[in-house]
């Protein structure tokens, strides 16, 4: 009865695994080197010396100058720090600032916030693909605009621009040009001279480097400004002791760059073949993501009639993990803004899903994959009714007319408490509890995950109860989401069900 699912991320456009060999950069960093950059010792100076070379890998990637590279935090914060140095640098004559309506939450959040400080913000039209329309960004152009703001690579969609136009557009009115380059690399290729770009931001973590970790680059000669104060680093430019560890695990995945370049047409045909068999099992689908000028990697597609959550929920359940927009997204309800901005409507935003692929994505996770959408689709796999971790709230916990019963091994235990009030029982010897699980109540069926309680939901229904859900990411899901609950009530009134004896 139970299959082990194999786990395949196609949502790599919201994080990448970390390599093995940015892993040893890393560990290497931590062993051996652990001296602050800014420290006038020999440890100090082996540390900077670190950060000198990462910074000249960083920059070979992108084909800049090493000084015109800052490192800090995140890509969030890379774009917060050019938009709010406007308002320190920017001419008060000029106050209009131009972008896509597409762009990642780190750029549109960050303008609204330039709003408040008296800035104004227009969109240039994009197409039904997401591009840019060039005339209309003629158009919006105005003696006041102080900067553009326009993504290499969309993350939810995957349209590359053609930035070299917009940057020759921006360049003929002397207008700054940012560009949000994050999910452009690792999957094509980048010259920032080439693209004649002012400002452009960049993430460690989309091209299997680690997490928390970004770089801006600033063209020789363009305004900037600190966005964090407190210390001389990284040239004035952002305070703080520098993460040496993941800047040079920064460093290592762009060293990486010609590898996985060299990977994308094999990545954008298992795309394509996964796309065709989607179309096989569902041929009502819509493609949101374009045909040509794509990330090799990604594909956006609409099911009609069919909630992305329910989808996701059952996807999730067989190990394959997607997501609904970005993953920043995530926790949000309202519809994906690059979709509305498309043309959908709220309706086919929640019918859509985003695959995004990696060089680590085999041609036995895509066979996987297609077999689960294709009895999904088919209704061989009847979509079993989940609970969100923020409805399993104190009161439905407690309420009578519901009975969790925890599947986790001993183990899974240890590790976490399981939710109170529920009911444990071995998910290996099913056949001699089932005696003890109630059918007139309501059955949430709980794992660590969410992938195991799944079979054993499929296994109630066939014995016919009738009101089973499963808990949507499990007992970690239901911890992360919540921790004031976890740690007041987690593992307190468990009961444990009794086997009957072997043979009966
Ligand atoms: N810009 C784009 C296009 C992204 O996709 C992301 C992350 O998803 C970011 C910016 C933010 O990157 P970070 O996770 O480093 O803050």
């Amino acid at each position: 009865m139970f299959r082990l699912n194999r786990l395949v991320n196609l949502d790599n456009n919201a994080t990448t695994a970390v390599s093995k060999r940015v892993r040893k950069a890393i560990s290497r960093v931590l062993r051996k080197h652990h001296g602050n950059p800014s420290a006038q010792h020999s440890a100090g100076r082996e540390a900077a010396s670190i950060l000198q070379e990462s910074r000249e890998a960083v920059a070979r990637a992108i084909n800049a100058q090493p000084d015109e590279i800052v490192f800090c935090g995140s890509a969030t914060e890379a774009n917060n720090q050019v938009l709010m140095a406007l308002s320190e640098h920017a001419d008060p004559a000029k106050n209009r600032i131009l972008s896509t309506p597409i762009e990642h939450p780190s750029i549109l959040h960050s303008l609204a916030q330039l709003e408040k400080r008296g800035f104004a913000v227009d969109f240039i039209p994009v197409d039904e693909d997401g591009r840019v329309s060039l005339p209309g960004l003629e158009e919006k152009i105005s003696s006041q605009t102080v900067l553009i703001c326009c993504m290499l690579a969309n993350n939810e969609i995957g349209t590359v621009q053609d930035l070299t136009a917009v940057s020759e557009i921006a360049g003929r009115h002397s207008i700054p040009l940012l560009s949000d380059c994050v999910q452009a690399l690792g999957k094509i290729s980048i010259d920032v001279k080439a693209l004649a770009v002012d400002y452009a931001t960049f993430s460690a973590h989309k091209l299997h480097g680690p997490k928390g970790v970004g770089a801006i680059y600033i063209r020789s000669g363009s305004a900037i400004a600190p966005l964090i104060h407190g210390g001389h680093q990284e040239r004035g430019l952002r305070a703080g002791t520098e993460g040496v560890h993941n800047i040079a695990g920064f460093a290592e995945a762009c060293r990486a760059l010609p590898d996985l370049l060299a990977q994308c047409d094999a990545v954008a045909a298992r795309k394509a073949e996964i796309l065709g068999a989607l179309r096989r099992c569902a041929p009502d689908l819509t493609v949101n993501s374009p045909a040509d000028h794509c990330l090799p990697n990604t594909l956006s597609v609409t099911f009609p009639a069919t909630s992305n959550s329910v989808l996701m929920a059952t996807l999730d359940n067989h190990g394959i993990a997607v997501s609904a927009g970005s993953a920043c997204n995530a926790a949000e309800t309202t519809p994906s803004h690059v979709l509305i901005a498309l043309g959908l409507t709220p309706e086919q935003a929640d019918q859509t899903i985003r695959l995004s692929l990696s060089d680590l994505t085999s041609p036995r996770d895509v066979r996987y994959a297609i077999r689960v959408f294709d009895d999904f689709f088919s209704g061989k796999t009847p979509s079993i009714p989940f609970l969100r971790p923020s409805q399993a709230s104190e009161a439905f916990l407690f309420d009578e007319q519901n009975f969790v019963l925890d599947v986790r091994f001993e183990i899974e235990r240890r590790l976490q408490k399981g939710l109170p009030n529920s009911y444990n029982a071995s998910v290996l010897s099913f056949d001699r509890y089932v005696h003890a699980i109630p059918k007139d109540k309501n059955i949430v069926v709980v794992c660590s995950t969410g992938a195991d309680a799944t079979a054993i939901a499929y296994a109630l229904y066939k014995r016919g109860y009738e009101q089973v859900c499963i808990l949507l990411g499990g007992v970690i899901g239901w911890r992360v989401q919540q921790p004031i609950l976890y740690k007041r009530l987690g593992g307190t009134n468990i009961t444990k069900l009794t086997p009957l004896a072997r043979g009966r």
